[in-house]
């Protein structure tokens, strides 16, 4: 019989949950405890109930799944506990368990297949983009909305109300921009899965910007997906096949790996985590979100007078430890006023595809959102990941709000005086 150790999925282990202290700090922090009020949808219930399976004392039932699945993998838990509990690999570990019992309805796993069938694919993701398309331009939406169809599937109805806009792009930017002046050195830009696809004009200024900085930047067009939505949902043997795909495709002699997609940068780190090889530690030290660059250099930025708030990514603040970066980075430039955020790091439900997966508590959370959106009065929010930027735009078009929705990398490059240098 397996063991309370064995029966996790290295390297999260039963002295990881043991860790726990039972205090509580985290939960006024955990977005689902705070929408309920539940103990068990709060990060201590959550290890209460993965201590007892790992010990034996409790199966793999549906109720643990529901309370697990409900579980955002924001970190905010991680940020807030004094005793280091490493939340999110013990719920990866938590959701990998789940996956090898089969527990979910058929609904819920037809939807997975569909997920993780197209979205870690770039190649199939262009293909349902393109059917998308096809699918507004026809009329076909506003048939299938007017069948009352999406009111009886609801994550039919969230991927509905999330894709407004499929931007027509091939998706890929230059292979290699050279640093403009001598260069500082060369970095490798992930170019992301969605990112590539429906933001592809971030990674552009994000080149742009980063040549301008000093920085050689390289963008291998090969290159595959970094796994991150495989790795929140506990399928391990794909996030580590991926890895090792794209430690293998990434060069070697860069001395950066950058990021502009928060989930996918967060992934990167956890690299040598979950695979202990030289080419994914590699990658996993070398990783940094394109802010933690650019601030770094003598940006001539221009005067941009508009009025604009910071959300933060959970995958940025909490996964990545990135907060002061990209407020830095806006403070610089003229004319530009920042009004801050009240719960700025309190997730807006996007999470990976948890809007897609969970859309009733995803509603919630960004109802919450936009209200403290609001409050500042601020009619741009700057956010640096694409599922933030789509949720919170998709919940702003639901409310008639005039709200736009831009990655910091897209402000700085609108500020930006490209001819003085
Ligand atoms: S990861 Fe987020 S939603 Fe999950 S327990 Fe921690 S704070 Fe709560
Ligand atoms: S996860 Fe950390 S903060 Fe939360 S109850 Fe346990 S020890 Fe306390």
């Amino acid at each position: 019989m397996a063991t309370g150790t064995d029966r996790l999925a290295a390297p999260a282990t039963l002295d990881d949950i043991r860790s726990c202290v039972h205090c509580g700090i985290c939960l006024p922090a955990c977005p689902t405890y705070r929408a309920l009020g539940e103990e068990m949808d709060s990060p201590r219930g959550r290890i209460y109930l993965m201590r007892a399976v790992a010990e034996g004392r409790l199966d793999v039932t549906e109720t643990y799944t529901h309370h697990l699945d409900l579980c955002l993998g924001c970190r905010a838990c991680e940020t807030a506990c004094p005793a280091g509990v490493p939340f999110g690999s013990l719920l990866e570990t938590a959701r990998a368990e789940i996956e090898r019992g089969g527990r979910r309805p058929l609904r819920r796993r037809l939807l997975e297949a569909f997920i993780f069938g197209v979205f870690p694919h770039p190649h199939r993701l262009a293909i349902v983009l393109g059917l998308l398309r096809r699918y507004r331009r026809w009329g076909l939406q506003a048939l299938v909305r007017r069948s009352g169809l999406l009111r009886r599937i609801p994550p039919l109805a969230a991927m509905d109300a999330l894709l407004h806009d499929i931007p027509r792009t091939d998706g890929a930017p230059p292979e290699f921009l050279a640093a403009r002046g001598r260069a500082l050195g060369r970095v490798a830009l992930l170019t992301g899965c969605v990112q590539r696809h429906l933001f592809a004009d971030v990674n552009h200024d994000t080149m742009r910007l980063l040549a301008l900085a000093g920085w050689d930047v390289v963008a291998p067009r090969e290159q595959g997906c970094c796994g991150a939505l495989e790795l929140h949902g506990g399928r391990l043997d794909a996030f580590r096949a991926r890895a090792r795909a794209l430690a293998a495709t990434l060069p070697s002699d860069v001395d950066w790996i950058v990021t502009n997609a928060a989930g996918c940068g967060s992934a990167l780190r956890d690299y040598g985590h979950w695979v202990d090889e030289d080419a994914t530690r590699r990658v996993a030290a070398r990783s940094r979100d394109v802010t933690e660059l650019l601030v770094e250099a003598d940006l001539p930025l221009g005067s941009l007078p508009l009025t604009v708030t910071y959300h933060d990514p959970c995958h940025l603040a909490h996964g990545q430890r990135v907060r002061t970066a990209p407020r830095a980075l806006l403070g610089r430039i003229p004319d530009l006023a920042v009004v801050p955020l009240a719960d700025s790091d309190l997730c807006c439900g996007s999470a990976g595809v948890y809007n897609v997966l969970e859309p009733e508590m995803a509603d919630r959370l960004l109802a919450l959102k936009i209200a403290r959106i609001v409050e500042t009065g601020a009619r741009t929010v700057v956010t640096g990941n694409p599922g933030c930027l789509m949720q919170i735009a998709r919940g702003a078009r639901a409310r008639g709000l005039d709200l736009e929705l831009v990655h910091p990398v897209t402000l700085l490059a609108r500020a930006m005086r490209w001819e003085d240098r």
